[in-house]
C-alpha cells in the first residue's frame, strides 16, 4: 500500500525481467498492452481472466502467453515476481494488491495508485536509452505530458548512440583505463561530430570517426560546423523539431531579419547572436561576408547556426552558402523549413492545388526588375496555375500588367498575404486587375506573399487565422473595407 503523506518519494528501478513469470489480471484491452509490454521486456507472462479478448485469445493459443480461466486465484500469483492488476473491477483489482502483499509479490493496480506496491512510469525510449517520468503515481496526465515534451527533444539517433557506445566499450576502457582521460573522451565524442553523423543516418561514417577519436590522443577536438536552419515564416509553431535542436546545440546563431523574435527565444540562452538580415532596399550584411562569419565560427570549433526565414532552400540562398563551406571542408547539415508560399497558404487557407482550380503550382520571385525581365511570362499565365511570388512587394504594378498583357484573365483573383503566421498577419484579396491599387490603398509591405491563380478566390470561404481577408470594392474611398 501506498503510505500516507507526506510520502517519501518512489524508488526507481529497471528490472531485468527475462525468464521471469509476470501475471496480468485481466483479459481487455489495458491487459493486453500491459502484456505486451512485459513481453518487449522478455518476461513469461500469464494472463487471468474470465475472458481474454481477441488478440490475448490469440497469443493464448499460440503459447506467448499462458492463461488462467477464471475468477481472481491467488494461486495465479505462484511462482511470478510481479503482477499487474488491470481489471475494470476495483474491488477485484484490490484483492489481487492483498493477495500480492501477502506474498511479497510486486503489485500495480492500473489507474490506482493507493493500491500499488509499484508504478510504471512513463517513458521515452531511444533504442537502449529509457527515460523514465513519474508523479509519484499522483499525476499520470502530468507524467504523460513531460513525456511528450522529452519526445520532442531527443532525435532516434540516441539509440544509435548507446548502442555505438555499448559496443565499444571494452576497447574505451582498455584505451583510457584512466577516468578522467576516459571522460575527456566522451564529452569529445558527445559533442563533436559523430551524434550529428548518427543523425544523418550515416553508422559508417560514425564508426569510423570513432575509431579515428578513439586512435588520437585526448587533444581538444576544434571541429566546428554549421545547421542551415530553415526557421518558417515566424510563428515558432512551425520550426521543425530538428531545428529546435538545433538552436539548442548552437554556439553562434546567424540569422536573417526574417527569422522571428519569438523562434529565436527558442534558442539557446548562452549562444552568440548576430544579425545578418539582408533588407529589401540594401543595407545588412553582404553575402560574401555572411559566408565568411560562417567559416570563421565553424573554424573555431563553433556549433554554428545559419537561421533562415522559411525554408533555407527557396529563395534562401542556401546552396551559395553550402558551395562556400564544402569549398573550405566545413561540416555541415541543413534543417527544412516551412517556405513562406506554404505558411502563408495555410494561413489564409488557400488549398494552393485542388482539384477543380488548380493543377499546379509555381514558385517564383520577383525580387528586382532584371529578376522579372528573364521571366518567361506566357508560362506564368496558364489557367488553373497558382503562382506564389516571392519577394514581390516593390515590383505589384509590373506583375500585374505584365500577366494581364500575356493572358491571365483581369478578373483572376490575388491575395497578398503580408506578415502571415505572425500577429500582424494581413490578407488583401481582390482581382488581378486591381492588385497593385488594393496593394497601395492598404498600405501592404514587406514580408508579404502573393498568390495569383483560381483557389485565391477561397480565401473569402476557408480563412481561419487572423482577420478577415480585407475586400475593398474597387474605387471605394481610402480605408473603407467591408469585411
Ligand atoms: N527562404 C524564404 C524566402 C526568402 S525571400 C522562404 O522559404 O520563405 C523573402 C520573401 O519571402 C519575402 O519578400 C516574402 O515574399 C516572403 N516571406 C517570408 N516570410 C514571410 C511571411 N511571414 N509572410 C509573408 N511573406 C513572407
Amino acid at each position: 500500500m501506498a503510505p500516507s503523506s507526506p510520502s517519501p518519494p518512489l524508488y526507481p528501478l529497471f528490472a531485468d525481467l527475462r525468464g521471469r513469470l509476470a501475471l496480468v489480471v485481466g483479459g481487455g484491452a489495458v491487459a493486453k498492452r500491459k502484456a505486451q509490454a512485459l513481453l518487449e521486456a522478455g518476461a513469461r507472462v500469464r494472463v487471468g481472466a474470465i475472458r481474454l479478448e481477441p488478440e490475448l485469445a490469440r497469443w493464448a493459443e499460440a503459447g506467448r502467453i499462458e492463461h488462467r480461466e477464471g475468477a481472481f486465484d491467488p494461486a495465479w500469483l505462484d511462482d511470478a515476481w510481479l503482477a499487474i492488476a488491470a481489471t475494470d473491477d476495483a474491488a477485484v483489482n484490490r484483492a489481487v494488491a492483498a493477495a500480492g502483499e501477502a506474498r511479497r509479490v510486486w503489485v500495480n493496480v492500473v489507474d490506482d495508485a493507493e493500491s500499488s506496491a509499484f508504478q510504471v512510469p512513463a517513458r521515452v525510449e531511444r533504442g537502449p536509452v529509457q527515460i523514465a517520468i513519474s508523479s509519484g503515481g499522483g499525476a499520470p496526465m502530468l507524467a504523460r505530458h513531460l513525456r511528450e515534451t522529452l519526445e520532442a527533444q531527443f532525435d532516434d539517433s540516441l539509440g544509435a548512440l548507446a548502442e555505438l557506445l555499448s559496443r565499444e566499450r571494452e576497447r574505451i576502457r582498455a584505451r583510457f583505463p584512466d577516468i578522467a582521460r576516459r571522460r575527456r573522451f566522451f564529452e569529445r565524442l558527445l559533442g563533436g561530430r559523430i551524434p550529428a553523423l548518427l543523425r544523418q543516418r550515416r553508422p559508417r561514417r560514425a564508426q569510423q570517426e570513432f575509431d579515428a577519436l578513439l586512435a588520437r590522443d585526448a587533444r581538444p577536438d576544434n571541429a566546428g560546423s554549421v545547421v542551415l536552419v530553415g526557421a518558417g515564416p515566424g510563428d515558432p509553431g512551425l520550426l521543425t523539431l530538428r531545428g529546435l535542436r538545433a538552436l539548442n546545440e548552437a554556439d553562434v546563431i546567424l540569422h536573417d531579419h526574417l527569422a522571428s523574435d519569438e523562434v529565436l527565444r527558442l534558442a539557446r540562452r548562452d549562444a552568440e547572436r548576430i544579425d545578418v538580415g539582408k533588407r529589401a532596399g540594401g543595407g545588412g550584411v553582404p553575402q560574401h561576408r555572411i559566408h565568411a562569419l560562417m567559416i570563421e565560427h565553424a573554424r573555431a570549433g563553433k556549433r554554428v547556426v545559419r537561421l533562415k526565414g522559411g525554408d533555407p532552400f527557396v529563395f534562401g540562398r542556401g546552396g551559395e552558402e553550402l558551395q562556400a563551406l564544402r569549398a573550405q571542408g566545413i561540416a555541415y547539415e541543413v534543417v527544412p523549413g516551412v517556405t513562406a508560399a506554404l505558411a502563408c497558404a495555410a494561413y489564409a487557407g488557400i488549398p494552393l492545388t485542388h482539384r477543380k482550380l488548380a493543377q499546379s503550382l509555381r514558385l517564383v520571385t520577383a525580387h528586382h526588375k532584371d529578376s522579372l525581365d528573364e521571366v518567361d511570362w506566357r508560362s506564368l499565365t496558364q489557367e488553373r496555375q497558382t503562382l506564389a511570388v516571392y519577394m514581390g512587394v516593390a515590383m505589384l504594378e509590373t506583375l500585374q500588367s505584365q500577366l494581364i498583357a500575356h493572358g491571365r484573365a483581369a478578373d483572376t483573383p490575388f491575395a497578398l498575404i503580408e506578415n502571415g503566421s505572425r500577429a500582424e498577419q494581413r490578407v488583401v484579396v481582390g482581382p488581378l486587375s486591381e492588385l497593385a491599387e488594393r496593394a497601395r490603398i492598404h498600405g501592404v509591405a514587406s514580408p508579404a506573399l502573393l498568390i495569383v491563380g483560381e483557389v485565391a478566390a477561397l480565401a473569402g470561404e476557408l480563412h481561419w487565422y487572423g482577420e478577415a481577408p480585407l475586400t475593398i470594392l474597387p474605387h471605394a474611398p481610402l480605408l473603407e473595407e467591408a469585411a
